[in-house]
């Protein structure tokens, strides 16, 4: 029987505001048999392709992309947000809800001939993981895929990635 990742994921209303469903992968860290689970399933989807870097988006999608990218022993390039990192930086400032948000990379870190798959917790508007492609792609790679656990399709994620595709291992609607 496959595992039930459901179950090892809290859910907690109302949080961060009113209204929100919020997904904890907390509960998945703290349960060695969950965690494993998600690396394995991502080890065993990504051993095979042609990707040869892998980004994560912060904060959580380095827990997942750190493992990842030690079992394929593939490059792992942070997305933090602005002012975390300390060499030079190509940066890319995206809407909000509410506002703005900025994201950067080292930028000697990518360039032409990489081809990346993006690693974060989960994937709800996509709004991050959009400017995330842009700033990875202005870099001169390309971005083949997204990778996180969790999936909200009904907040139309799909809309905003376009044609990358995206993988998850549980959705909700
Ligand atoms: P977005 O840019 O809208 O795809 O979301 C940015 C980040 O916010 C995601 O990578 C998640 O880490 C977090 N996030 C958004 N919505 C939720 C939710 N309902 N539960 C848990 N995390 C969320």
């Amino acid at each position: 029987m496959a595992f039930d990742l459901d179950a090892a994921i809290r859910k907690i209303p109302d949080f961060p505001k009113p209204g929100i469903l919020f997904y904890d992968i907390t509960s998945i860290l703290a349960n060695p048999e969950a965690f494993s689970y998600c690396i394995n399933s991502m080890v065993e989807t990504y051993k095979d392709t042609d990707i040869n870097a892998i980004a994560a988006i912060e904060s959580r999608g380095f827990i997942f992309a750190a493992p990842l990218a030690e079992r394929l022993s593939l490059p792992l390039i942070l997305v933090r947000k602005k002012g975390k990192l300390p060499g030079e930086t190509l940066s890319k400032t995206f809407d909000l809800e509410y506002g703005q948000d900025t994201i950067e990379i080292h930028k000697a870190d990518v360039g032409p001939g990489q081809t990346f798959l993006i690693v974060d917790d989960l994937v709800a508007t996509g709004g991050t993981l959009r400017a995330a492609i842009d700033l990875l792609t202005e870099a001169g790679a390309s971005v083949k895929e997204i990778f996180a656990p969790i999936g909200l399709p009904f907040l139309n994620y799909s809309e905003k990635l376009g044609d990358v595709p995206v993988r998850t291992l549980i959705e909700y609607d």
